[in-house]
């Protein structure tokens, strides 16, 4: 019970964690570019945007948000190096690329994917930023919910769970 409590919890935390940094991903993004910021929701439970008029650069602002959606995560993962944060930056990975893949299928022209397109975006860089993503993200996030719901030690530093020396196959029969 108390596995699936913070499980449910982990998804929460990850969930609002992707919405925050791939949208000030694209706030950060339009900053640097000189685009003017005209509304922003980042509240999570609203699915997050930001509107900007005008923006110089839009494909600056818009590929923002999903780099530096994932690039934050996967930073914080790798400088504090705990098993569920890892947990959060794979979510934010497999996330991020699932949203920019649906959104190319979609094709509604308020996601970020079709808009990318509309900006002049290569469509080679949308593949291969959901292949990577996508990839990576999925194979992350399945060990760690795999690790997350059958450890205890889930919160320890991933550096102190050693992997079991494969030659220790001793058995008490040995000294026969
Ligand atoms: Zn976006």
């Amino acid at each position: 019970m108390y596995r699936w409590l913070r499980f449910a919890g982990l998804l929460l935390v990850g969930w609002c964690t992707m919405t925050s940094t791939h949208e000030c991903g694209h706030i950060i993004g339009g900053w640097l570019g000189g685009a003017t910021l005209v509304e922003a929701d980042l509240l999570p439970w609203h699915l997050p945007h930001s509107l900007y008029q005008p923006d110089p650069i839009p494909l600056l602002t818009l590929w923002s948000g999903p780099i530096l959606g994932v690039v934050v995560p996967l930073g914080c993962a790798l400088v504090f190096r705990r098993t569920w944060i890892w947990f959060v930056a794979n979510f934010c990975l497999l996330a991020n690329g699932s949203y920019i893949a649906t959104g190319w299928l979609s094709g509604d022209r308020f996601l970020d994917t079709p808009r990318l397109l509309n900006a002049g975006a290569w469509p080679l860089s949308i593949l291969f930023y959901c292949a990577v993503t996508i990839g990576f993200g999925y194979f992350g996030f399945r060990s760690n919910c795999m690790e997350l719901l059958t450890s205890i030690e889930f919160f320890q530093s991933t550096q102190s769970i050693e992997p079991r020396d494969p030659n220790d196959v001793s058995t008490p029969s040995d000294s026969a």
